[in-house]
C-alpha cells in the first residue's frame, strides 16, 4: 500500500457502563479514536465501534476494510461472539493489526489471535488508593517508543506477571507497581500467515518464517476508573502503535 493511503482503524469497546462519563464522556473508544484522529496529522481515520452495535460493532465490510483494531473489553468478553472472534483471529492471522488494551487480555480476540489463555498468574490489585504504575521505557528504539519517555501513571490497576502469553517479539514498556513490587510487560508479538511452526531459526528479518503476517501490540495500561487514555505520553504511544501495525514504521 502507498504511505498516501489512510490508515483505517476501528476503536472497540463493550460500551462499559462502569467507566465513568466523568472521565469518558464518549466512552474508552471514542477517547481514542478522537486522540488519534487529532494527532495523526490526517494519517489515521479512526472510528469508535461497540459491542451494542449491529454485528457487535464489527461488520465484515469495516473488518475487510481496516488496517488495525484496538480492542478494550472487560465485564463483558463472554458476550462476543465466538464467530466475530474466530473472524477476527483470521483477519489479524492475515495481515490485520491488533492492538489489545488492559483487560482485553481475558477478551476472546486476544486468546483466539495469541492461542494463549492471558492469565494474569502474579495477580491483580485495585487498591484504594490506587497504584501508581511507572512505566519504562525498554525498547527506546522500537517505533512503538518514538518520541516516548519514561512516565508514571498516578492511578492505575495492578497486573502482575508471569503473563500467560507466547514470548514476546519485543517487551517495548516494563510497567512497575512499586506499592507491591510487581512488573508487567507491554509487548509486541506477530501472527499468522508465515509463521511455520516448525521453524527454528534463519537469518532474521521474518526471512525463513519467523514472523507472521499479522501485528500484534499488547498495552498495559487504561483501567476504566482512571483517565489513562488522556494521557499525553499513553496517546503517542496508541498512534505510533497504530502506525507499526499497519506497517507504516
Ligand atoms: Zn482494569
Amino acid at each position: 500500500m502507498s504511505d498516501k493511503k489512510t490508515i483505517n482503524v476501528l476503536v472497540w469497546d463493550e460500551a462499559p457502563t462502569h467507566a465513568p462519563k466523568s472521565i469518558y464522556p464518549t466512552s474508552i473508544n471514542g477517547a481514542i479514536a478522537e486522540g488519534l484522529n487529532a494527532d495523526s496529522g490526517g494519517e489515521i481515520s479512526a472510528t469508535a465501534v461497540n459491542i451494542d452495535q449491529p454485528n457487535q460493532g464489527i461488520t465484515d465490510e469495516a473488518l475487510a476494510a481496516a488496517d488495525v483494531l484496538l480492542w478494550w473489553g472487560h465485564a463483558r468478553h463472554e458476550e462476543v461472539s465466538d464467530e466475530l472472534a474466530a473472524k477476527i483471529k483470521e483477519a489479524v492471522h492475515n495481515g490485520l493489526g491488533f492492538i489489545a488494551l488492559h483487560s482485553a487480555h481475558y477478551s476472546k480476540p486476544f486468546k483466539q489471535v495469541l492461542g494463549a489463555t492471558g492469565h494474569l498468574k502474579g495477580g491483580w490489585r485495585e487498591a484504594d488508593p490506587a497504584d501508581t504504575e511507572h512505566v519504562r521505557v525498554a525498547a527506546p528504539k522500537h517505533p512503538i517508543a518514538e518520541g516516548v519517555d519514561d512516565f508514571v501513571l498516578g492511578q492505575e490497576e495492578m497486573y502482575g506477571t508471569p503473563f500467560d502469553v507466547p514470548p514476546p517479539q519485543c517487551v517495548v514498556f516494563q510497567s512497575h507497581f512499586p506499592k507491591g513490587d510487581e512488573y508487567f510487560p507491554s509487548f509486541t508479538v506477530t501472527v499468522g500467515k508465515g509463521i511455520d511452526p516448525e521453524f527454528t531459526s534463519g537469518p532474521g528479518g521474518g526471512k525463513g518464517q519467523g514472523e507472521g503476517a499479522g501485528r500484534v501490540f499488547y498495552f498495559r495500561p487504561g483501567h476504566e476508573a482512571f483517565p489513562t487514555y488522556f494521557d499525553t505520553s499513553v496517546k503517542r504511544i496508541l498512534l505510533n502503535a497504530v502506525r507499526w501495525a499497519a506497517r507504516r514504521s
